[in-house]
């Protein structure tokens, strides 16, 4: 499997080299490339010629990212090579060249060989693809992309409005606070130590790798509980209103006191994102409405007279002048972000819902074992798993 991701690496590193020399190729031509290629490295054979493929629609699919922050205003540059040795890390199968046989806890993989898995969980539906994936610290994983049939979910009559911030990750209308998980904190913490350990290593020793392999293991797993911790709150949610509305956030610049700053809160910053991307998903696919308003004043403004009012980053209270309303900072926020999103009738959609709920594809995780049957060989039957 190294060795086909290093094909990967290759193969991409020569398209997007095409690509750089002649900037009017399209998806089309780079595909057809890939056949002029195969006879230049006939190793590339050795790979599915459908991850070949994917290998390309991963070019453009980086393009069109690259493209689109452009647009948004960032300063990008070029796309770049993978120049590092194993900086390719999956092997896409997409719709065909595997076979997932559940029962012997086994997956087969074109061109390859088969492996036996650990699956958590059994998969309900179609699989649609597989994906291969190293992690840094040496895991293998098999994603399943397996397709469900979207499932719209009963009206609650309810709608909400959510002020997402650094330090309150998210704060809503009905007067929900939802912190910054405190496993977080600790995880982050923790990466913050491993990090000074490593830096009093000596580069390359022994003990600079042990700790090094530290690092990277604390990182995925901040990711993982991220992602679980978004899961589980981007679906109450979308089980509970109709319509959420937000704040556009490419929009907003979110200001917090001092302490924030580093990793922690590019993390915290990349967590919000995370959120409107996963609530986005998962209210697409359950006949929900995600509704983006503009940031200007929602802090500043009082949810119940409209007055404006200076409010500095340390006030966490919000005090009305005028019409003597006392509440918490950002409750006031979100009171204001549903007031907005209802004053506009709802006019700016964050994601179009025309055509009803969209079908969703759910990744599956199993672990690869390490248990290798080669290609050709017969495996077996009693000693599976
Ligand atoms: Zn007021």
């Amino acid at each position: 499997m190294r060795q086909h991701m290093e094909l990967c690496r290759w193969l991409y590193n020569q398209l997007l080299k095409a690509k750089r020399e002649n900037p009017n190729l399209k998806k089309y031509d780079t595909q057809r490339l890939i056949v002029e290629l195969k006879k230049e490295n006939p190793e590339l054979n050795k790979v599915y010629s459908k991850v070949l493929q994917m290998v390309n629609h991963q070019l453009w699919s980086n393009l069109k990212g690259l493209n689109e922050l452009g647009r948004k205003g960032y300063k990008v540059g070029k796309l770049r090579y993978k120049t590092s040795p194993h900086s390719w890390k999956i092997l896409n199968y997409n719709q065909s060249g595997f076979k997932l046989d559940e029962e012997r806890k086994r997956l087969h993989l074109s061109k390859i060989g088969e492996f036996s898995i650990k699956l958590h969980r059994r998969i309900k539906g179609k699989v649609k693809g597989v994906i291969i994936k190293r992690t840094k610290s040496g895991k293998w994983y098999a994603i399943f992309q397996v397709e469900e049939e979207p499932k719209p979910l009963p009206k609650t009559g309810k709608v909400v409005g959510i002020d997402l911030g650094v330090k309150h990750f998210a704060v809503d209308s009905d007067g929900n606070a939802f912190e910054n998980p405190l496993f977080l904190e600790n995880s982050l913490e923790k990466i913050k130590k491993i990090q000074m350990q490593l830096s009093r290593k000596r580069k390359g020793s022994k003990n600079w790798e042990k700790m090094r392999v530290k690092l990277v293991k604390a990182y995925e797993r901040l990711y993982n509980q991220r992602r679980d911790f978004l899961h589980k709150l981007t679906l109450y949610y979308v089980r509970n209103y109709d319509v959420i509305i937000l704040e556009d956030l490419d929009a907003k610049k979110i200001v917090e006191n001092g302490h924030t700053k580093g990793f922690r809160r590019r993390f915290l910053d990349s967590a919000l994102k995370e959120f409107v991307r996963m609530l986005s998903d998962k209210a697409g696919r359950a006949g929900r409405r995600v509704v983006f308003v503009k940031p200007a004043y929602t802090s500043r403004t009082c949810s119940r007279c409209g007055a404006i009012v200076e409010l500095s980053l340390s006030d966490r209270v919000f005090a009305c002048p005028k019409c003597g309303l006392v509440l918490d900072r950002d409750l006031n926020a979100s009171l204001n972000i549903l007031k907005k999103g209802l004053d506009e009738g709802l006019g700016r959609p964050g994601l179009p819902v025309e055509g009803g709920p969209l079908p969703r594809v759910v990744p599956y995780r199993a672990v690869i074992t390490g248990q290798v049957f080669l290609m050709k060989q017969e495996a077996p039957s009693e000693r599976a798993g």
